[in-house]
């Protein structure tokens, strides 16, 4: 499962930044195209945060729709899935959006 190790690089990375202060809320953002389900990191989360100064935080996530754009005919358009194939027909597609992995923000005491 790679939201275990996913899991504990955004933690020990919110953990660099506030130092030894109480976190009470996390928020997340994990774009639908990331690969990364939200619900498993929800699990590791409060595994892996437990004895940190991260204990007890809320987890928001926030989960992006992907999207993308057709080099062929210029279409912009939603992507569900990693499929990526535009309405005209055209593979020639690149992701402009749903990949994200990111910490937003941190609410410390
Ligand atoms: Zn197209």
């Amino acid at each position: 499962m790679h939201e275990l190790s996913i899991t504990q690089s955004l933690i020990g990375a919110v953990i660099e930044r506030v130092g030894d202060r109480q976190v009470t809320g996390v928020n997340l953002c994990i774009g639908r195209l990331s690969g990364v389900l939200p619900d498993a990191v929800r699990f590791c989360f409060e595994v892996v945060s437990e004895g940190t100064c991260l204990a007890g935080a809320a987890l928001n996530i926030d989960e992006p729709k992907g999207s993308g754009r057709c080099r062929d005919c210029g279409t912009e358009f939603a992507l569900e899935d990693a499929i990526l194939l535009c309405p005209c027909g055209s593979a020639d597609v690149f992701v402009t959006g749903g990949r994200e992995l990111t910490v937003t923000s941190v609410e410390v005491i």
